[in-house]
């Protein structure tokens, strides 16, 4: 049972996984897909070296591709980085920035977010901006303090309910086991709903804001079916077809 608001999203990151090898996950997701009606849009992010291959796959295919990361430039002397543009033209419409493990190991700060959501957004995709707090953090009661402060720096300003999705995305739920409670979870997508309010005004009504971190099959339904959750960013369960589609299948 999903709760009412914008079409929700279902986005699997398939982080540094994937190789050739892999290629026959996505074939056999749209395939077990077909014909099956759906509340939902659907979306993998593979690793960008396998982007064009993934993307040939699912040709013809309701399936999205979207990039893990990016740079903000469009081009330019930046080794080893790539670029909304050059995401965009493997057929990406989406990029995640902002993930809890860029912004760990790479120390990518709010500003460096906000950078990359807006060259994501210039590049006519969609930023998926991932925030959420620590343990610590949300031990010492500060999770919508935390969340807010990632909100405010990390979506830029001219954001659109169309350029702009919010993955909330717990950093000690993610490839943990552990999820919030469902309580947890409807207190923190009502309290970005109206922070989205005031940073973007009545755009942020449409906002899709996805909750991410040890979604799996069998908590799908119950997580997707708080209010103000608009969808699922995967990581772990978004590997294997069967499991993925266990998660998709909640907006059948
Ligand atoms: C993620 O990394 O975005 C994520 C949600 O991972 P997992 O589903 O494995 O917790």
């Amino acid at each position: 049972m999903a709760s009412e608001g914008p079409r929700p999203l279902v986005a699997g990151n398939w982080k540094m996984n994937g190789g050739v090898a892999m290629l026959k996950e996505p074939r056999l997701l749209a395939a077990m897909l077909k014909d099956v009606k759906l509340k939902a849009d659907v979306m993998v992010c593979p690793p960008a070296i396998i982007l064009r291959r993934v993307k040939s796959v699912l040709k013809g295919t309701r399936i999205k591709v979207g990039g893990q990361d990016c740079h903000w430039n469009p081009a330019g002397a930046h080794t080893g980085d790539i670029s909304p543009e050059m995401l965009k033209e493997a057929g990406c419409t989406a990029v995640i920035v902002g993930h809890s493990e860029r912004r760990t190991n790479h120390g990518e700060s709010d500003e460096t977010v906000a950078k990359k959501a807006k060259g994501v957004q210039r590049a006519g995709l969609k930023a998926i901006i991932c925030i959420g707090e620590t343990l610590d953090e949300r031990k010492s009661g500060k999770t919508l303090e935390v969340v807010s402060r990632q909100l405010k720096g990390s979506v830029p300003e001219g954001s659109t309910a169309d350029n702009t999705v919010i993955a909330y995305e717990p950093v000690w739920a993610i490839g943990t086991g552990l999820t919030p409670t469902t309580a947890e979870v409807a207190e923190v997508h009502a309290h970005i709903r109206s922070e989205l309010g005031a940073i973007m005004g009545g755009e942020g009504a449409g906002v899709r804001i996805l909750y991410g971190g040890s979604v799996k099959p069998s908590n799908a339904a119950e997580l997707m079916g708080q209010p103000n959750v608009n969808g699922a960013l995967v990581g772990g369960a978004s590997l294997k077809a069967s499991d993925f589609l266990g998660i998709i299948k909640v907006y059948a």
